[in-house]
């Protein structure tokens, strides 16, 4: 449905619930079909005219986002799903979710490892080194000083580039 449509006494500014879409005072044509529109995504700082529009940008975006290899070990995604297809056994009793060893199969198709460690690039494999990580330092209390903590929150691939959010 249009968001013209949706909201058609929208002030300059709206922001409906929910949506991470604003009226703006400039009309452009939408991103996606050209259609000339007042609304504004805030996920993609771009004009969109209708939540069809919108959905589209959606998965575009995640299409492009979804990771090729496992950041735990390197392997390439679509071998962990035959492997998981092939050999996999329910996450527990009565799951849907396969597993196979530390890699499992969600509802959605996605692969997703039981490790919490990101040692490779989810868009090329490689290795990841320690000057690909961003780290975040975060502060305790300890008794009467302060202990800093290094967190891996992210990493920037020094192969490929890609980067993710942290
Ligand atoms: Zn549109
Ligand atoms: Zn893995
Ligand atoms: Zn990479």
């Amino acid at each position: 449905m249009k968001f013209n449509q949706k909201f058609p006494n929208a002030e300059i500014d709206f922001e409906p619930k929910d949506l991470l879409i604003f009226k703006s005072a400039n009309v452009y044509p939408c991103e996606v079909c050209k259609e000339k529109t007042s609304w504004v995504s805030m996920s993609f700082e771009t004009h969109v005219c209708s939540e069809e529009c919108l959905d589209a940008l959606w998965k575009e975006y995640n299409v492009m986002n979804k990771p090729l290899f496992c950041e735990c070990c390197g392997k390439s995604i679509a071998e962990l799903r035959k492997e998981i297809e092939e050999d996999g056994i329910p996450r527990f009793e009565g799951s849907k979710q396969l597993k196979c060893g530390k890699h499992y199969l969600t509802e959605r198709g996605d692969v997703e490892s039981t490790s919490i460690y990101m040692d490779y690039c989810s868009d090329c494999g490689s290795k990841l080194e320690y000057e690909d990580y961003k780290l975040i330092y975060e502060s305790h209390p300890w008794g009467s000083t302060t202990a800093t903590e290094t967190l891996i929150g992210g990493y920037r691939c020094h192969a490929c580039g890609f980067e993710t959010e942290v």
